[in-house]
């Protein structure tokens, strides 16, 4: 219960705060990852499949440029390793141990990919044979938008990249006219890369706060906060079958403001709603354990649900609602039965089983709060669902 609205406030609070430098705290983070990687594993696979097409369809003419050594060397990594280690990622990428740890198999394998391309690159250069250097641009777009890598390790993998050809420009491959060009290009490559993975990040992780957020304003009632009756239906199933297994009690009342229509007559709609508001407060008050909830039933009816309670503790369950309900003090000047607003309700109890089911729960507790409307109102009337009901 109070998790839906707890989550709501949650994904809201971190929407508020912003998350420019990308991170949540630890276990929304955990939450958000763990959604990521689940739709960025086809992303994966996608990159890998490119990146063995493309190379597949380069090494033909790169091998029509080189000869001698720089083709040995080429040849051994291109066919000795990197076609093999794109295939074995890609059976990879099925496999759960690599799917939860493939940000950082991703970032190993652009990293492979990029430093052998710069390596083949400068020996073929050393030897004055011509390879061309572009290959690390599109290298660094892939690591960036199809690696599934989160923005901060792309950005690090594209320096590296970047500062690893810088090197062999500078210290092993001979000078060329050209360099300061090619390293500018890769350069603004890391920089128009960067820039679209931070954006791409960024909106990724608002979709997650939105969803999350809409997600769980789905569950609860906007006038009141408490749940709404879908949510109802949803969390009292989960409440039975818990009590049903270890068989324990649950109890359940069904209440109804008394006279509230002429209260709406008398005072407007406007503050009918603000007294919904204060009724629906107190109410939840009486709930504090994790599975025990409140909710809106409907129109100006209220349920409330706990688990694990003894048919003795009824009598005190009424009594805190009845006073908490009486604390509010809100004048009813049209009710016919007090000066203040007062509840109806119908309460029940039992251990839930096979044919002790939420329905008849609510049935019951339905025709316990009509009772109470016919003894006179202002009165929460209790029931406990005798034992030979609870075996079949
Ligand atoms: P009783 O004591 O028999 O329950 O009488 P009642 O007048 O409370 O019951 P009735 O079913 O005749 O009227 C319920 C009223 O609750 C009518 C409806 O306008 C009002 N109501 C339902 N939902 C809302 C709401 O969200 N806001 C406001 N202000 N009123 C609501
Ligand atoms: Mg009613
Ligand atoms: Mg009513």
């Amino acid at each position: 219960m109070a998790d839906f609205e707890q989550d709501l406030q949650k994904y809201r609070r971190q929407m508020d705060a912003g998350f420019r430098n990308l991170s949540f705290p630890t276990d929304m983070e955990a939450e958000y990852t763990s959604q990521y990687l689940e739709r960025n594993i086809a992303k994966q696979r996608t990159a890998l499949w490119v990146s063995a097409v493309l190379m597949l369809l380069l090494i033909p003419f790169d091998f029509s440029v080189l000869s001698g050594r720089p083709l040995d060397f080429y040849s051994l990594l291109r066919i000795g390793f990197t076609l093999p280690l794109l295939g074995v990622s890609y059976a990879c990428t099925y496999v759960p141990l690599f799917q939860r740890r493939f940000q950082t198999f991703a970032f190993g394998m652009v990293l492979f990919v990029g430093l052998s391309t710069n390596l083949c690159v400068a020996y073929a250069n050393k030897l004055g044979q011509q390879l061309p250097y572009e290959g690390l641009i599109l290298i660094i777009f892939m690591g960036f938008l199809l690696a599934g890598m989160g923005f901060r390790l792309s950005l690090t993998c594209a320096c590296l990249l970047f500062l690893s050809y810088c090197l062999l420009a500078v210290f092993y491959m001979p000078p060329h006219v050209m360099l300061m060009h090619e390293l500018i290009f890769i350069f603004g490559s890391c920089l128009v890369g960067g820039a679209a993975a931070y954006t791409l990040e960024y909106q990724s992780r608002l979709g997650f706060l939105q969803k999350g957020a809409l997600r769980s304003a789905a569950k609860i009632d906007p006038l009141t906060n408490l749940l709404n009756r879908g949510a109802i239906n949803y969390q009292l199933e989960i409440i039975m079958d818990h009590a049903f297994r270890e068989q324990k009690f649950v109890t359940m009342v069904l209440l109804d403001v008394d006279y509230f229509k002429r209260y709406n007559d008398t005072y407007g709609h406007v503050q009918g709603d603000a007294c919904l508001v204060d009724v629906a407060k107190a109410l939840s008050k009486g709930c504090r354990r994790s599975l025990d909830f409140a909710g809106r039933y409907g129109g100006e009816e209220f349920i409330l649900v706990w688990f694990d309670t003894k048919p003795e503790e009824m009598a005190r369950l009424s009594d805190l609602i009845a006073s908490n309900i009486q604390q509010l003090n809100i004048l009813h000047e049209r009710s016919k039965v007090s000066d203040y607003i007062t509840l109806s309700g119908g309460m029940v109890t039992g251990t839930p089983s096979e044919t002790l089911t939420s329905s008849i729960f609510i049935q019951k507790a339905d025709d316990i709060l009509y009772e109470s409307k016919n003894r006179g109102r202002n009165r929460i009337l209790c029931y406990t669902f005798p034992e030979e009901e609870l075996t079949p």
